[in-house]
């Protein structure tokens, strides 16, 4: 993991916007590369970006209510801050404004703060979208498999919609899940064929790619929800999951001729779409993607 950079002087002399605050809450962050991602950003377009940690598993005096986490970081005068795991949902309330997408997707991981406003957006979505669009140009979506239908399901399964996918299959092993989703998914876009499905009904399946957002392949979780038997050279696979990058999904997929769609798109265009959010400016992708990826040498 590479360490945090002292900004030099000479930086600071070329600091050409005024200082920016954000934050990312959630619980268990704190390997999460989303901050640097944005430091390294700001101070390339010259604007020293402090991104602050507020993770619920390390407060000094113990559990705080979102409420509580919210007006603190705005009065703190925060510009805006990340929201992950388990907040998404529950951030929603404590909003002004929520933006389209954010509301059909259900779920909030970005709030501005702006005039005294608190404004919601859903990256995740969008950064999904992005990332597939730029990395996976041409290849057919008629039916794609999704398994999982957690905090990345549901963007996922909105992006793909968005995708233009025609018929989308969510597989949870919670059944209830998958049936949320569903009903979330044909609520936002009617056109769309959507089935919920067991997971140990996707043998008969014949999708033109599958998606993992399930935790299964993590570093932490070794193993695969797709079955490797079942993947063909002439179907895409996409994984969710970052630690590791290269998921046993992946390099199955990669030995069998599929085209892929690693996590780092996903998360780093979340953070791109952020960083705009956040600055009003727009970021490099490729200097954000270099940032995500010093992680790994
Ligand atoms: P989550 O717990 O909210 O959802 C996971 C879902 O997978 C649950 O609905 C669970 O029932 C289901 N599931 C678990 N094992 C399964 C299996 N074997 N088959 C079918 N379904 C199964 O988790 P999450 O927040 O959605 O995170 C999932 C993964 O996505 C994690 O590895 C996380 O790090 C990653 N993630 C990546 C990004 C990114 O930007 N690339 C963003 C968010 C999460």
């Amino acid at each position: 993991m590479s360490a945090q950079r002292e900004d030099s002087p000479q930086a600071f002399e070329q600091n050409t916007h005024p200082d920016l605050l954000i934050g990312l809450v959630g619980r268990g962050i704190q390997l999460s590369r989303t901050p640097q991602m944005h430091m390294d950003e700001g101070r390339a377009q010259g604007q020293r970006i402090i991104y602050k940690l507020l993770d619920a598993d390390q407060f000094p005096r113990g559990e705080k209510t979102l409420e509580a986490i919210i007006d603190a970081a705005e009065l703190c005068g925060f510009a805006g801050l990340n929201v992950t795991f388990p907040y998404k949902m529950e951030v929603m309330p404590l909003l002004d404004e929520i933006s389209g997408s954010a509301q059909a997707v259900g779920a909030v991981n970005t709030v501005v703060f702006k005039d005294g406003k608190r404004i919601g957006h859903n990256t995740d979505k969008s950064g999904y979208e992005e990332a597939f669009r730029l990395n996976m140009q041409g290849v057919k979506r008629d039916h794609v498999l999704l398994i999982g239908a957690g905090g990345a399901g549901v963007a996922v399964a909105h992006a793909l919609s968005s995708l233009q996918s025609k018929h989308l299959t969510i597989a949870d092993t919670d059944k209830d899940r998958a049936d949320q989703l569903r009903a979330s998914v044909l609520a936002a876009s009617p056109s769309i064929e959507v089935d919920a499905i067991e997971l140990h009904n996707i043998d008969d399946l014949a999708p033109d790619g599958v998606v993992n957002a399930t935790p299964v392949g993590m570093a932490k979780l070794p193993g695969t929800a797709y079955p490797f038997d079942l993947l063909h050279r002439d179907m895409w696979v996409s994984d969710v999951i970052y630690f590791p990058l290269e998921t046993a999904l992946l390099a199955a997929a990669r030995a069998t001729g599929c085209r892929v769609l690693p996590g780092s798109g996903m998360a780093v265009y979340q953070a791109v779409r952020a960083f705009q959010h956040f600055t009003g400016r727009e970021p490099n992708p490729v200097r954000m993607k270099a940032t995500f990826e010093a992680f790994n040498a």
